[in-house]
């Protein structure tokens, strides 16, 4: 679980702390591993339950394959988090330690070698965080229910011992992960290093897929084939749909891309349209936008948009719909609403647009950009036409309007009479 140095360090050039910190936690990770063949007893039921255990992990990261690598490359700079981890945390729970971290490293070595992304000291390293974990997670389970082995203890024990396992497996993992991330990137706010909330709950989502993994095996292995399926499945329906979410919205802004937007409009419009009630439109397009990237460069003006972005975000209902249209122009859907309250909105946009004061940072540094305004082109349905692209057409023919009359302005397409409707 972990993205951190950048991809093209070699680890011998990293910082000293870092390769410190990363030796170190390899290290104690091997002396788990040795420690664990401490009194050891394998018998023929643990072989087949480690055997059914790699298998479900390598079908596992060959169904995720190509999502995962996309999710690897997207947190890049911070944790990154998969449901395959439930298979570690089975063995966990109820293979012999050996063979446990046998299955840790199966699967960490299938990954690596099937995605190839990253140097191998940095799968290694995961890996050892991994392996810390369950050592804790061991001595928990042992600690609580001292005559578990394999098997679950009944009752509130054995909640106990496995929720005590779990939280000790996930901790350590994640602290070790953030420490690695904050290191090698001093820059890294701590905010970013503790990744998504929502990660976590793919996490809290493995260790629990991983005791129920664990359970099935123990009393009705055959049934761990309808478990393997159930995971395939809801990975790739859930993770598919996290990245068809990424396709609607724009990088730089997060607002919905042209695409999305004139989808939203198209189905609005027809709601509109059945229920009589008016919609109105918005185009705004930024003025001399041009001189703001030659004055402050491009990478300000990419600051520049994404604040603006947020401020029509806010200015607006939640109902309501912005989106980047390309470059330095927006649109925004306004579901029931008449002319004058898409004036009076698209006024109280101009206004605070032209009111902003936006601190970006430019090649010199951090500084303020202000004056900045917007040219505003208004249509509603049904007064400005009845199709999506009448309308559309409408409020990009004000905004040119607007432009021309002398910029940081509203106009309103003018109302079309009943025989010009189409
Ligand atoms: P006008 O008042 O006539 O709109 O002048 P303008 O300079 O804003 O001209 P136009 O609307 O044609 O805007 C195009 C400029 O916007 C070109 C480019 O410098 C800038 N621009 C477009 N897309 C982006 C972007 O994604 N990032 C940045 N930083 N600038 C962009
Ligand atoms: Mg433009
Ligand atoms: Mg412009």
């Amino acid at each position: 679980m972990s993205k951190w140095l950048p991809t093209h360090w070699a680890l011998w050039s990293a910082p000293r702390v870092v390769l410190g910190y990363v030796v170190a936690v390899d290290v104690l990770a091997l002396a788990v591993v040795g420690a664990s063949f401490v009194g050891l007893d394998i018998r023929s039921d643990d072989w087949v339950r480690f055997g059914a255990l790699v298998i479900g992990s390598a079908l596992h990261v060959e169904a995720g394959r190509e999502i995962e690598r996309l999710r690897a490359v997207v947190s890049e700079g911070t944790t990154y988090v998969n449901l395959k981890s439930m298979w570690m945390f089975a063995a966990i729970l109820i293979l012999p330690p050996p063979l446990a971290l046998a299955v840790i490293a199966a699967s960490y070595v299938h990954s690596w070698a099937r995605m190839r992304r990253n140097p191998p000291y940095r799968g290694f390293f995961s890996a050892s965080t991994v392996i810390l974990g369950s050592a804790l997670a061991v001595m928990c389970l042992r600690t609580i229910n001292p005559d578990h082995q394999p098997g679950f203890t009944g009752g509130l024990v054995g909640l106990l011992a496995v929720t005590a396992a779990a939280l000790a497996y996930w901790l350590i993992n994640f602290a070790l992960v953030v420490g690695a991330v904050l290191l090698s990137n001093p820059e890294a706010n701590a905010r970013k290093a503790l990744g998504q909330l929502s990660d976590q709950f793919i996490v809290a989502g493995a260790l629990g897929l991983g005791t129920s993994t664990a359970a099935l095996l123990l009393y009705q292995p055959w049934l761990t084939v309808a478990l393997l399926i159930t995971v395939l499945g809801l990975h790739r329906a859930l993770l598919v749909g996290q990245f068809q979410f990424a396709a609607r919205t724009d990088p730089n802004t997060g607002l919905a891309n042209t695409m999305f937007w004139h989808e939203i409009a198209a189905k609005t419009l027809e709601g509109a349209q059945n229920n009589n009630t008016p919609l109105g439109i918005l185009y705004l397009d930024l003025d001399h936008f041009k001189s703001v990237n030659d004055t402050h460069g491009h990478l300000a003006g990419d600051q520049v948009l994404k604040a603006i972005a947020a401020e029509l975000k806010h200015e607006v209902r939640t109902d309501d719909l912005v989106g980047r249209l390309g470059g330095e122009e927006f649109a925004i859907l306004l579901p029931n609403t008449d002319v004058d309250d898409t004036l009076h909105t698209a006024e109280r946009i101009r206004h605070r647009i032209a009111n902003l004061v936006i601190t970006v940072t430019a090649p010199n540094g951090k500084m303020e950009v202000d004056g900045i305004t917007c040219s505003i082109g208004a249509a509603t349905f049904p007064v400005s036409g009845q199709s999506l692209d009448v309308l559309l057409m409408a409020a990009d023919t004000a905004t040119y309007a607007a432009k021309e009359s002398g910029r940081n302005r509203v106009v309103t397409a003018p109302s079309r009479t009943p025989g010009q409707l189409s």
